[in-house]
């Protein structure tokens, strides 16, 4: 048994604290704020066993071009931002040839595919049922030509990785979805992903287990996390906590946390936004408009529409056009209601170019761990890769732990830092 500190409580955070805690260590989770309240707040809460492939970066001339020329309302993009994250969107454009993108799907569907397998019990345990539906999730069409090449999409994802689905003409997917007002040209629907009514509730309910089962929440920063002598120590409201063993699971903030420590990730941050309507009749399940961009999904404080990507400086003020783009455009499909006041959100999905999560112990960093880069699935992969990382501290390797470690994709960083030994060294 060892003490130790898991700092960041969103999904990936609470999740890595209850499965070091399942394996018998003394386990403390600390975040500036209550669990839940960032990233795994204001997604569109569907565990997405259907995401089989992470997103790559779109290479086709014609597509960039409509993506340059502001066409697409899935991804927009501001000249500081591009600048901001130059690097990092060069490394993501080369992860994305379709040779390696076809690597790193063998990778990902091995995560994705145990997804609710790895939810179930921690919804069951932490008395959250009633949060959790298992209706799938669906993409709606209009364009006829998008719809065909979506079905041979999905028809490579069941081939390849057992993914299953069914398409829909429009008028049998209205039988389904009573919801919509018109007929769209099609829908595909992938029946065995699971959605969540309020994700930052279900993160909360997972901490929640967390204490109830032994474990400490407290409230610290990860910027004073120090290492010791025999461990790491941080400084938090109530006093120093300190252990033999730190996870870092900052989400979109663990590049920031790593260069303190002299090191170098380079992250993809793709801000995404939300808003809640007071629409009349609930979705049975959420749904992609795959020509607006945007999922809808009904959560407990209103039908939710969550925006595609937003490639921005982080501190740039938030500019939610994606969402009125999506308001106007899904209006004829489904009677959305009026906006709730107050109901606007911003965050980051924490997105690694190479488009797989770091799991595993930092090089030269004695007792430093992390998990974190889960882009746009960690609402999903949260119990997945916390199950992993424990396994990993266990000794357990392979091409899995491999593909995931962070001893061949952190770099010291170019300034203020001169590795000391040989030992100490991050592999580059
Ligand atoms: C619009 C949108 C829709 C999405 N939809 C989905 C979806 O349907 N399904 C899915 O699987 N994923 C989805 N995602 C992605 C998913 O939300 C993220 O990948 C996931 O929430 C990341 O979880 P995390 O625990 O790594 O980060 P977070 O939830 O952001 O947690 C990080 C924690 O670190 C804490 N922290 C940060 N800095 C410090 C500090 N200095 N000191 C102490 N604590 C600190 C924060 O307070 C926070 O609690 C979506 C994301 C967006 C933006």
């Amino acid at each position: 048994m060892a003490e130790v500190l898991v700092i960041g409580a969103g999904m990936v955070g609470v999740s890595t604290a209850l499965a070091l805690q399942a394996q018998g260590h003394a386990v403390t989770l600390a975040d500036r704020r209550a669990p839940g309240k960032e990233t795994s707040y204001g997604n569109a809460g569907v565990i997405q066993v259907e995401a089989a492939e992470p997103y790559p970066m779109p290479r086709a001339q014609l597509d960039l071009l409509r993506h340059a020329l502001g066409r697409t309302n899935d991804v927009t993009w501001s000249l500081p931002g591009l600048a901001s994250m130059a690097p990092a969107l060069w490394q993501y454009w080369r992860a994305s040839a379709p040779n390696h993108h076809a690597r790193v799907g063998a990778i990902y569907a091995r995560l994705t595919s145990r997804a609710t397998d790895d939810h179930a019990p921690l919804i069951a345990a932490s008395g959250s049922e009633n949060l959790a539906a298992r209706q799938g999730l669906a993409l709606v069409f209009r364009d006829p030509a998008k719809f065909e090449q979506e079905c041979g999409y999905a028809a490579h994802l069941a081939s390849q990785y057992g993914v299953r689905y069914r398409a829909y003409s429009g008028t049998e997917w209205r039988r389904e979805e009573p919801a919509l007002q018109i007929d769209p040209i099609g829908a595909i629907h992938f029946t065995d992903s699971w959605s969540v009514s309020d994700p930052g509730a279900l993160t909360s309910a997972y901490a929640a287990l967390f204490e109830q089962r032994g474990g400490h929440v407290i409230e610290a920063d990860a910027d004073t996390l120090t290492q010791t002598a025999n461990g790491w120590r941080i400084t938090g409201s109530a006093g120093e906590n300190i252990a033999e063993i730190a996870v870092l699971c900052l989400g979109p903030w663990t590049g920031l946390a790593l260069r303190r420590f002299g090191l170098r990730v380079r992250m993809v941050l793709k801000r995404g936004y939300h808003a809640h309507y007071d629409a009349k009749n609930q979705l049975r399940r959420p749904f992609l408009d795959t020509d607006n961009g945007v999922v809808l999904s009904s959560m407990r404080a209103g039908l939710r529409m969550t925006s595609g990507a937003a490639l921005v400086a982080p501190d740039a003020p938030p500019t939610p056009g994606q969402l009125v783009r999506g308001e106007r455009g899904v209006g004829d499909l489904i009677a959305l209601g009026p906006r709730i006041a107050g109901s606007d959100w911003y965050g980051t999905r924490p997105c690694l170019p190479g488009m797989l999560p770091m799991v595993g112990s930092v090089p030269g960093k004695a007792g430093l761990w992390v998990n974190f880069g889960h882009g746009h699935q960690g609402f999903t992969l949260g119990p997945t890769t916390a199950i992993l990382l424990v396994e990993t501290m266990d000794g357990a390797s392979g091409a899995l732990q491999t593909a995931l470690a962070p001893a061949t994709r952190l770099q010291p960083r170019l300034m203020g830092f001169t590795p000391k030994t040989e030992a100490n060294r991050p592999t580059v």
